[in-house]
């Protein structure tokens, strides 16, 4: 878009000089920099905005940036100089889809003006947050509250975070149709503290008779004690996933009722924890408290096995003290029994004690012959504290029973792996207690009447160095529900431009079907075939390798290294729409299934304690399901709700590694923008037409435009019609629907600016 001769300013004129284009900087990814010539050996001589004179050979010029994670490409970004003076806080208004406007925008708006939301789109249903790490005066106010609740005519409000909860709340009064709020983003980046400012908003203004929104709030601290921990990258990260559904009463648009459903929860952090993180909050709240600890014996975080090979006990940032005291007022809050919170305390305190039984040799005849308990101490208390016999479980903790041919013997376990299984055995107990802690808070919160908004708070897309099991899992989820994005964005804006009776170009966009098949297709995607593997009697993860190797060879999204046998290499990646994972299928097998050995599992179902029992249910032979088989249906059935719902979405990221304010790290925050597909969103409705009013919210904002000029018709399309038609500038592609003028963020940009001279 040119900017009208006319219109520009002294200034402007001299910015405008020459070519601009957007050119790497080694810290901030892209500058602006302005072309001065280009000399017969084909290199291009450039000075950036800061006055330094640069050279790109012409080629680079011409094979510059990728974007959308896809190879594409381009030739350096064009840019208009004077747009930067003028930044729009819809990244759909911004002048080109590329990295170096978009993250320019970001990091002025954040650096410069402490605004850490930003739209995509003008429709308000996909909203950027950055995480500032600080807390922003005034942002959460009631005054912000009520603002979002009944915008202040002729005030524009900002992108935030209640915009998405009003627009949510707005349309399920309105269509009475279920809504949904999709939270994405890496660790750290801010998508449980969103989650919680749009369950507070919608508390505040919808409110309820029964005051069932305050135990929806509860049920926060419980989930967080037990479910959240310090990580590298974040003090307070949740280590499982969650969906919250809140009902609301459509007669009153109080809330009725909420519903919780959670999502992997990373079990293997209750007996190992990387150096510098810590386990689950609840085990240091509880050692930390004196009345606890006596009355559970319990010593100091330092004593137990589980909480001390770590090196942190203390957290930043991290109030263990004032948490539990949330906690217990959050159990009471959401009617917990004295008995039962009794008992939760109890088996928390058993599954720590577990990580403290000692193994030693026993020898017979020189050789190993399996394990004798060192210390009975632990495993005394443990039993007493889950109500299961001691001797039975100093049993299970030593022995094995197999069955060869139908016919049962017990062997004796090795000092390592009756550690293994002992920390198995805690591992089952925590997280089905986890379990056990999301069921009752559902009882409690009233059950499920009338439509709901949903919103979940789910892993973001993970590369790590070593990918196992646990990120193909996050990784086929998100590639889920950026599919769902995909789909939903694109079905959307053609079925908007169909009802409006327009013509529109077909939209483009990627469909990650491909990907997804080669992850969960019937009976040959990668995790049926891990589940295959499990079930055949001599499975291993190399058979496995083969197989897959031979099965997926020639899909492009699948890739080994052909010298992978040689190099007794289990490993192979896939092409996901954010990016090549290289995954290690080493321990896929182990840690896809849910091995608690039968023993353990009878004893625990034998305990006196009916709670503890009611976890370990009977299970028929065919019940023993696989943790991928559990999670695909679960995404599967969650699926099934989004796709009713009308969806919106709020993209967190993360501005730099070291959780520290005032800190916008450019390469960091694109790589994430990548991932979590707002590229991609921005070209879909980019494509589209963006910008959409209604005939008569168009007439009153640019009537002005036309200075002097005197509009006749009395119907508000034709007034519409005029304005465009009787402007001496020319208005590229404005189209006039049933009941909305549609047009881009060019037209959008002249309109505005027309706008702003008139007034
Ligand atoms: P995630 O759930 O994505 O892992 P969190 O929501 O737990 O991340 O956020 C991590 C930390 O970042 C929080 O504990 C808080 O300190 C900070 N934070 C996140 N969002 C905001 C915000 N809007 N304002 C201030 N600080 C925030
Ligand atoms: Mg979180």
């Amino acid at each position: 878009w040119e900017k009208p001769e006319a219109l520009l300013t002294r200034d402007e004129i001299e910015a405008n000089k020459g070519d601009w284009a957007w050119v790497p900087h080694p810290t901030l990814l892209w500058q602006p920099a302005r072309t001065v010539n280009e000399d017969a050996a084909g290199t291009v001589h450039m000075v950036t905005e800061a006055g330094k004179n640069i050279k790109i050979p012409k080629s680079r010029v011409m094979n510059g940036p990728e974007t959308n994670g896809r190879e594409q490409k381009v030739p350096l970004w064009p840019l208009h100089r004077s747009v930067l003076k003028h930044l729009e806080d819809d990244l759909v208004a911004a002048d080109g889809v590329n990295e170096g406007i978009i993250s320019y925008t970001l990091r002025e708006l954040y650096e410069n003006k402490s605004q850490i939301y930003t739209w995509v789109g003008a429709a308000h249903s996909v909203l950027v947050a950055v995480n500032p790490y600080k807390d922003i005066k005034g942002l959460y106010t009631p005054n912000q509250v009520r603002d979002y609740e009944r915008p202040p005519p002729n005030k524009k409000l900002p992108p935030h975070v209640f915009g998405i909860a009003a627009n949510s709340y707005n349309a399920l009064l309105r269509d009475a149709q279920n809504q949904s709020i999709l939270i994405s983003g890496e660790s750290g980046a801010g998508k449980t503290v969103a989650t919680k400012h749009c369950l507070s908003w919608l508390a505040d203004v919808a409110g309820s008779e029964s005051h069932v929104e305050g135990k929806i709030l509860s049920a926060n601290p419980v989930l967080e004690a037990f479910g959240n921990a310090k990580t590298i990258r974040n003090n307070n990260s949740s280590r499982f996933g969650k969906w919250i559904e809140v009902y609301f009463d459509g007669a009153t648009g109080g809330i009725c009722g909420a519903s919780i459903q959670n999502y992997l929860l990373e079990r293997s952090r209750v007996v190992y924890q990387q150096r510098g993180e810590r386990n689950f909050h609840i085990f240091y709240q509880m050692t930390g408290d004196r009345d606890i600890c006596s009355r559970f014996d319990l010593e100091d975080a330092s004593a137990y096995q589980y909480l001390n090979k770590s090196g942190v006990i203390k957290a930043n940032d991290v109030d263990d003290e004032g948490d539990l005291q949330e906690v217990l007022a959050a159990f009471e809050e959401l009617e917990f029994g004295q008995e039962e919170q009794e008992w939760i305390m109890a088996t928390t305190v058993a599954v720590l004690l577990l990580g403290n039984v000692e193994f030693s040799p026993k020898t017979q005849a020189g050789s190993v012959q399996g394990s004798a308990i060192k210390n009975s101490g632990p495993v005394k208390r443990a039993a007493d504290l889950l109500g299961v016999d001691p001797e039975e479980l100093d049993h299970v903790l030593t022995f094995r029973s197999i069955s060869v041919r139908g016919e049962k013997s017990v062997i004796p376990l090795d000092p390592t792996t009756a550690r293994d299984s002992c920390d198995s055995l805690a591992k089952g107990i925590y997280s089905r207690l986890f379990d056990y802690l999301v069921s009752r808070i559902n009882e409690s919160l009233e059950g499920r009447a009338g439509k709901f908004i949903g919103i979940l708070d789910i892993f973001g897309f993970e590369i790590f160095e070593n990918n196992s099991f646990e990120q193909l899992c996050i990784n086929y989820c998100n590639e889920k529900l950026q599919q769902f994005f995909n789909r939903t964005t694109f079905k959307e804006e053609e079925s908007l431009y169909a009802a409006e009776g327009i013509t529109f170009k077909h939209i483009e966009f990627i469909d990650n079907q491909v990907v997804l098949d080669l992850i969960e297709q019937k009976p040959v995607g990668i995790l049926l075939m891990l589940d295959e593997e499990t079930l055949v009697p001599e499975g291993s993860n190399e058979k496995l390798m083969n197989k897959m190797e031979s099965q997926h060879q020639r899909n492009p999204k699948f890739q080994v290294d052909p010298h992978r046998r040689l190099n007794k290499d289990l490993s192979f990646e896939v092409v996901h729409y954010a990016g090549v994972v290289k995954y290690d299928a080493e321990l896929m097998m182990q840690k896809n299934i849910d091995t608690l050995y039968a023993d353990m599992y009878a004893c625990c179902q034998a305990s006196s304690e009916p709670r503890l029992a009611g976890l370990f249910p009977n299970l028929g032979r065919q019940q023993i399901k696989s943790v991928s088989y559990k999670f695909r249906k679960q995404l599967n059935e969650l699926m099934d709700v989004l796709y009713e719902t009308e969806s919106r979405y709020i993209r967190c990221v993360k501005p730099n590694n070291d959780q520290r304010p005032d800190r916008f790290e450019t390469p960091l925050v694109v790589e994430q923008l990548r991932y979590s597909g707002v590229f991609e969103a921005v070209a879909i409705r980019k494509q589209g037409y963006p910008f959409r009013l209604s005939f008569r919210q168009f007439r009153c904002r640019y009537s002005c435009i036309n200075q002097g000029h005197v509009y006749r018709g009395r119907d508000d399309r034709a007034v519409c019609e005029e304005i465009i038609a009787s402007s001496p500038h020319t208005f590229e592609d404005v189209q006039f629907g049933r009941t909305l003028v549609l047009y881009k963020a060019p037209v959008h940009k002249l309109l505005t600016l027309l706008r702003n001279l008139a007034l």
